[in-house]
């Protein structure tokens, strides 16, 4: 049974018909990069499945429920499926250590304790541990970013979504965010994301979607992807982009 299955999605802003029937199954453990110009509804598309967004049309299941079924617990829904965005969404006047046992123990009633042990734990895994008590803005982009990776670590995900965490930062604090993707990706986490960084994909995309006017308008296996596009729309971005 595939982890997340989008069925003949359809959502609209207003007038504006933004998703345009996306149809997509995703398997424990994929990893799927989703790139396309900008406006083509990417992060739309992401923040739908885990109810960010609204949507009129089709369908999204979850470990095979719906995610609007009345049973489905919102909290519950976004702690299995984690978003990390383009702009960190730290907690500004909390600390770094506060940041990422907030949820835990506040939605998950963990001891606060436990939720500090398993929080140096993972900001040890992200590789900056000695940053636990400092806040937000006294910390590089890079620093923060992986600081937001740990924070939906925290809540145990199933899921984790990118919503372009690497298109905020300094070019030489990219690498710092993605070799902790890179990671994710290759301990088996199903992950969903949204960047245009293409050697990520290479290297650990089980998938590449390209996206346009709000449908998928390609999909393949990155070597495939980059070597043989089918789409002319696919070739003029790849041309864009690479
Ligand atoms: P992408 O992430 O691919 O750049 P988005 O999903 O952010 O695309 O946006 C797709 C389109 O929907 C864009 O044209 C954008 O202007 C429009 N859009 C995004 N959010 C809203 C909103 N809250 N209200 C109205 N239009 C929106
Ligand atoms: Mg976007």
């Amino acid at each position: 049974m595939a982890m997340i299955e989008v069925q003949k999605l359809h959502k609209w802003y207003g007038d504006f018909h933004v998703l345009q029937g996306i149809t997509e199954s995703v398997n424990k453990g994929e990893v799927l990069v989703i790139c396309g110009p900008s406006g083509s509804g990417k992060s739309t598309f992401i923040r739908c499945i885990n109810r960010l967004e609204e949507y009129q049309k089709g369908q999204i299941l979850f470990d095979g429920k719906n995610i609007l079924d009345k049973d489905v617990n919102i909290n519950t829904l976004r702690a299995e499926i984690g978003i990390v965005f383009q702009q960190f969404n730290l907690y500004p006047h909390l600390s770094v250590l506060r940041n990422v046992t907030l949820a835990p123990i506040k939605v998950k009633n963990m001891p606060k304790d436990e939720a500090e042990e398993i929080a140096l734990s993972l900001l040890e895994r992200v590789g900056i541990h000695d940053q636990a008590h400092k806040y937000p803005a006294e910390l590089s982009g890079g620093q923060q970013q992986r600081v937001a990776i740990a924070r939906s670590l925290a809540m145990k995900p199933k899921v984790m979504l990118f919503d372009e965490p690497t298109s905020a930062l300094d070019p030489e604090m990219i690498n710092e965010v993605l070799n902790v993707m890179k990671d994710l990706a290759r301990e088996g986490m199903t992950m969903l994301c949204v960047t245009h960084e293409m050697g990520f994909a290479r290297e650990v995309a089980d998938r590449v979607l390209f996206m346009d006017g709000g449908i998928v308008v390609e999909q393949a296996a990155p070597d495939e992807f980059f070597r043989n596009p089918q789409n002319e729309r696919t070739k003029n971005f790849l041309k864009e982009i690479l």
